[in-house]
């Protein structure tokens, strides 16, 4: 069996060399927005200033008729080169994926729209929100003494790590991509890889329950907590937020401030992903299934409906607040990163990964199966049958069940609570691992 795996390295570009990267990273986003306008225009004129517009059905019929393809772009390249002879120094399959990435944009919005929702319009680019370009085919390779050389750009140092994970891609490349994280430059291979079919040694199973309170809740009552040093650099991100807003616009300072924030957000990032993957990692060495609730964020996210008193017409608290924390919460805590790198490290290990639906996990008993009602503050679980547990344990342990497709056990459940981290204090911050 092959997969799909990325390696992602740290370039080391030289001056002239970091200026040629950018330069080639502007024009593409030049390309990318022009592509975009041209497809914009054709949907504006065509089809939403056409009388029939309104009607659904032919609106539905213009925008299949007048939609632009990626061939129809493609076939403009050599145009657009001999009206701006510099794309000639680009590699033109990068270009092609700039091309390609336009489609892929338009395609989600026009999908979305027969979904039935009301999707903004795909947006152009600053040059802060367009950070990579891709050889989707050639047109790079490696040298022996760790270098890359670049079609049209050159040859760049590139740093692999030292030790176990010293590996340069093995395996067939199939892209590569020139990826700008802040000031900093990388490159992601990704290799289709042979792929061992692996026994996992343990036949044990797992439920989780993904939460706020604690990061993680096992079926078997161990939690895994957020570590601290989240909080910190969260705390952090805070101040540098406040010192920006302070400064004025278009200055130099604020600019240096804003720099001082993306750094932040990038360090945050990676050590969210660094205690992913060591969270992770635990787990598929341990078990050989676990099981998750699929996530709903779209669902999640939702603002709660605005409540009215019945006789006086005054609103009423709707919890509107207490769930704008809990969706910054939802987003902070990266869930369905975490639940990603589980899928991928599980194909490695001879794991299985499995996903349930999240209907009444927490209501229902896990003991009798019966549903037991309760809101968001209610953190202990209590039934008539004598069930008595921590919320998220009873949620952990019924979605255990649910995947493993077993009736609610008729067993007490009273182990005590025992965490599984401690909130540990600042641990080194590593390179993510893709
Ligand atoms: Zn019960």
């Amino acid at each position: 069996m092959k997969t799909l795996r990325a390696y992602k390295y740290r370039l080391y570009p030289t001056k002239k060399q970091t200026e040629k990267l950018q330069w080639t990273l502007d024009r593409a986003r030049e390309l990318y927005n022009a592509a975009l306008q041209e497809r914009r225009d054709a949907y504006e004129i065509k089809v939403k200033r056409h009388p029939n517009a309104h009607d659904e059905a032919t609106r539905k019929q213009l925008t299949k008729e007048h939609a632009l393809t990626y061939n129809q772009q493609a076939t403009q390249l050599p145009e657009i080169k001999r009206v701006r002879p510099e794309y000639h120094d680009i590699h033109s399959q990068v270009l092609q994926d700039v091309l390609r990435r336009v489609k892929k944009t338009c395609d989600a919005f026009f999908r979305r729209i027969k979904e039935g929702q009301t999707p903004g319009y795909p947006r152009f680019k600053g040059c802060g929100v367009y950070d990579s370009f891709t050889f989707p085919q050639s047109g790079f390779s490696l040298t022996e003494d760790n270098r890359v050389c670049l079609s049209k750009i050159g040859t760049i140092k590139v740093k692999f790590p030292k030790g176990k994970k010293a590996r340069p891609p093995r395996g067939e490349m199939k892209t590569c991509t020139i990826k700008r994280e802040g000031q900093h430059w990388f490159i992601i291979f990704v290799c289709k890889v042979e792929q061992e079919i692996i026994y996992h040694p343990s036949g044990e199973a797992v439920g989780i329950d993904l939460g706020l309170l604690h990061f993680a809740t096992l079926s078997d009552g161990s939690t895994i907590e957020n570590p601290r040093y989240l909080r910190k650099s969260a705390k952090k991100l805070k101040k540098l937020q406040e010192a920006l807003s302070r400064k004025k616009r278009g200055s130099k300072r604020r600019r240096k401030a804003a720099q001082r924030v993306g750094k932040v957000h990038r360090q945050i990032r990676n050590q969210r992903k660094d205690f992913h993957h060591k969270e992770a990692r635990k787990l598929i060495i341990q078990y050989q299934s676990i099981v998750f609730e699929k996530l709903q964020p779209a669902n999640m996210s939702k603002r709660p409906k605005p409540k009215q008193d019945e006789t006086t017409g005054q609103y009423l608290p709707n919890g509107a607040s207490a769930k704008a924390g809990l969706n910054k919460s939802i987003h902070d805590a990266g869930w369905g990163q975490f639940q990603q790198i589980c899928v991928n490290k599980a194909e490695c290990a001879g794991s299985r990964i499995l996903f349930v639906s999240p209907k009444d996990t927490s209501q229902m008993c896990s003991g009798c199966g019966a549903l037991v009602q309760k809101n968001l503050e209610e953190r202990w679980h209590e039934c008539s049958c004598g069930c008595s547990l921590d919320r998220d344990h009873n949620a952990a342990i019924n979605i255990l069940r649910i995947g493993l497709n077993h009736e609610p056990t008729h067993k007490k459940r009273q182990k005590p609570f025992q965490a599984r981290t401690e909130p540990s204090e600042d641990a080194p911050l590593k390179s993510p691992r893709l």
